[in-house]
């Protein structure tokens, strides 16, 4: 990290973090209420070094307010808790509409475009550093745990893109857990495809579509429904757990 951005990350976190924005994160986000006091405060920590590090664009008329970087940062922190917040140093703009959007573009790969398709276009991650996101939908999707999350579905997509491609594999840096990759991803997303809609599948079967949507979806479910995933897909959970650097069943569990 360059010392300019380290000085102006000190400044940033040198004051309390405001009430305001905890009441909020308290009162919005399911995710949040469920992490345990430590890793509130690095998820505080990393969420106004992220929210700062942004650029805002309201589109459609709407105003990007506190609550809406509050809401939107704290949930794509999640994925980085354990990672560290430099891993999003790809995406630079996020574009917040006040609810699902008419896309400009049909459909996706040539362009570099991934559109989530589930209920009109909620959201969109883009290759070259921006995310397009329903503030409806994440409002409702930070509000309950119930394995979809527009927010942590995008941003999965950008740490999918850090490599540079959209293929279901992050850049991994271990090469032991390169090698599992491969191997563990390609039988669960072979499961969800074969299986179809079950009946209690934690899985989206959005999923199903390609790599890329399997490893969104995986995430979703990951943060969200911890205990379901690695009930019903083990070998999943455990290197999600191994490559998020988070255990999410072990966080709630030290809550009860
Ligand atoms: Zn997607």
């Amino acid at each position: 990290m360059g010392w300019l951005r380290e000085r102006r990350r000190a400044k940033l976190l040198a004051g309390p973090f405001p009430d305001k924005w905890r009441a909020l994160l308290e009162e919005k986000v399911a995710l949040y209420r469920r992490l345990p006091p430590k890793e509130r405060d690095s998820l505080h920590d990393q969420l106004r070094v992220f929210a700062a590090e942004r650029d805002w664009e309201g589109c459609g008329g709407l105003r990007v307010t506190d609550e809406m970087k509050v809401v939107i940062s704290a949930l794509a922190c999640m994925l980085t808790l354990g990672r560290g917040v430099d891993e999003f140093d790809i995406v630079r703009t996020i574009l917040v509409y006040p609810a699902a959007y008419r896309s400009r573009d049909e459909e996706t790969d040539e362009s570099g475009v991934v559109a989530v398709d589930r209920e009109g276009r909620e959201g969109e991650a883009w290759s070259h550093g921006a995310v397009v996101l329903s503030w409806k939908d994440v409002r409702r999707d930070a509000s309950r745990l119930d394995g979809r999350n527009l927010v942590l579905h995008e941003f999965a997509h950008q740490l999918d893109m850090g490599d540079g491609v959209a293929n279901g594999t992050p850049a991994l840096s271990d090469v032991r857990l390169a090698e599992r990759w491969k191997s563990v991803m390609t039988e669960a997303f072979e499961r969800l495809k074969k299986g179809g809609a079950k009946r209690g599948e934690v899985l989206d079967l959005y999923g199903a579509e390609d790599e890329s949507e399997f490893f969104a979806v995986a995430t979703e479910a990951f943060f969200e429904l911890p205990a379901e995933l690695a009930q019903q897909h083990p070998g999943l959970y455990s290197i999600l757990r191994d490559y998020y650097r988070r255990d999410p069943v072990i966080s709630i569990g030290t809550l009860a």
